[in-house]
């Protein structure tokens, strides 16, 4: 059986679940109707499916076949706060203030959802023996659902797990990502009126600005490659009303879990001498985390094959225009495109809004680290990983945005869904086929972690939400 055909023949079931849940647009851990309408097709696909994963109401787990090797693939259909977005080329919300799918994961999840199911079809013909798993991994935005996941021993017996990501470009994902851990410092203080009687009050606020100080010149004595943002949460009140409460919001990222790990800790001892400084009280609510992605470029090789034996996609005339209307509510957004493509791979796209080539795998691109933070690192640690990117949008996009809100509701963002599915599909019918590609990938692995146990991000007793 050809993976093209099985996907083409559904193709207008998958563009419709893919619909459906960017219509749903739900934010993180509350994806109940994305989840569901993932599920009743896996179930109506003949898959086993447990969706009573306990404390994460929106994951699930389904499953074709018997035996090994048992390779996956993961969904997300988390949405973003405020990023409602109608199917156009201007900005213009479906509803004022809602949430949207502003990063492409109705496409995401369905794509890994056609996979699934095509390679469900080459089990059931004989043609392939083994498992196939579907994992439907709730809230990736917040960064931890695979995490809790990977903690409960979800995917302890997996062989190998294939993904992607909607993007601007057609190629192996072959760049580590950075790790991450969240917290927010909650600062109490004591309200006072700020001109009659300051002495009697303790500025929650001034502690917060203490803690944003001591991050700030904490910064020069990190490893290269780690980075802290904030943001800062207080009381709407008035100058001269000495605040109560106020919280300070950080993230630690490094291209390392362990790294991370100790520079969060740093940051918390800084929390807690703010505090002490102000003579206020800090709460530490830990927020999160997740580990670095390792790829496995064992896989990543055989992905590449994969994707290189497909059709690129052809766009229409009317396709082509969206993608000239959309690529104009991005000034500058194209040239930095094209420009970056030159630099990494000496491919010249002047002439082009959209990737139209797939993109060689590149030695100098797998060794820099991605200084965002993806779910997946933690998976990556336990069983052999691999992505891909299919372009979703023309070169001229910004992530996070409106922009890939609209794409993701098109058709452009739905024939990169499709060809998606396609390179997963034959990616892992590659590994099915050769089961030694995945001992290959475990050594791999092993070597990478260096005798190292895995170790979770996460406290025990963790609760995501
Ligand atoms: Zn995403």
């Amino acid at each position: 059986m050809n993976i093209k055909d099985i996907i083409k023949d559904k193709e207008k079931e998958f563009i419709d679940v893919a619909f459906d849940i960017w219509t749903y647009a739900e934010v993180g851990y509350k994806e109940f109707k994305s989840s569901k309408r993932l599920c009743d097709c896996l179930r109506e696909e003949g898959f086993k499916v447990n969706s009573d994963i306990p404390g994460l109401p929106t994951a699930f787990v389904a499953e074709y076949g018997s035996g090994r090797p048992i390779v996956a693939f993961w969904s997300e259909y988390d949405a973003l706060p405020g990023l409602s977005q109608k199917v156009k080329a201007s900005k213009e919300p479906s509803v004022e203030g809602a949430p949207g799918h502003g990063c492409g994961h109705n496409l995401l999840g369905t794509a890994s959802l056609a996979a699934a199911v095509a390679i469900k079809e080459l089990i059931k013909s004989g043609e392939i023996k083994g498992t196939v798993r579907l994992y439907g991994t709730p809230a990736e935005e917040l960064l931890t659902g695979k995490v809790v996941m990977v903690k409960m021993g979800l995917f302890d017996d997996v062989d190998a797990v294939i993904g992607w990501h909607p993007e601007r470009l057609n190629m192996v994902m072959e760049t580590p990502t950075s790790a991450v851990y969240q917290a927010k410092f909650h600062y109490k203080g004591k309200t006072a009126h700020a001109a009659v009687d300051p002495w009697n009050g303790r500025s929650a606020l001034d502690a917060v600005e203490l803690l944003n100080i001591s991050a700030n010149y904490l910064r020069e004595h990190v490893p290269p490659g780690t980075t802290l943002h904030y943001s800062t949460i207080t009381d709407p009140l008035a100058p001269n009303i000495v605040p109560e409460n106020a919280t300070a919001w950080y993230f630690v990222r490094a291209q390392k879990r362990d790294v991370a790990k100790s520079v969060y800790e740093r940051l918390v001892r800084c929390a807690k001498a703010a505090a002490e400084m102000t003579d206020t009280n800090v709460t530490v609510e830990f927020c999160g985390g997740c580990s670095d992605y390792l790829p496995n470029r064992t896989i990543e090789k055989y992905l590449h094959k994969a994707m290189e034996s497909c059709d690129p996609i052809s766009y229409t005339e009317e396709e082509m225009d969206f993608i000239s209307e959309m690529t104009k509510t991005l000034p500058g957004a194209l040239e930095a495109s094209q420009n970056q493509v030159r630099s990494d791979y000496g491919i010249n796209v002047n002439d082009k809004l959209i990737c139209d080539f797939f993109a060689p795998l590149s030695e100098t691109k797998r060794k820099t680290c991605i200084t965002g933070s993806m779910d997946i690192g933690d998976v990556s640690y336990i069983v052999p990983t691999a992505q891909i990117n299919i372009a979703c949008y023309g070169y001229a996009i910004a992530g996070h945005s409106w922009q890939v809100a609209a794409y993701a509701g098109h058709s452009v963002g739905m024939k990169g869904m499709l060809k998606a599915g396609e390179v997963m599909a034959k990616g892992a019918k590659l590994l099915f086929e050769d089961p030694e590609i995945i001992d290959r990938a475990k050594e791999e692995l092993k070597e990478s972690l260096g005798g190292k146990p895995y170790e979770s991000p996460l406290p025990e007793g963790y609760k995501p939400f």
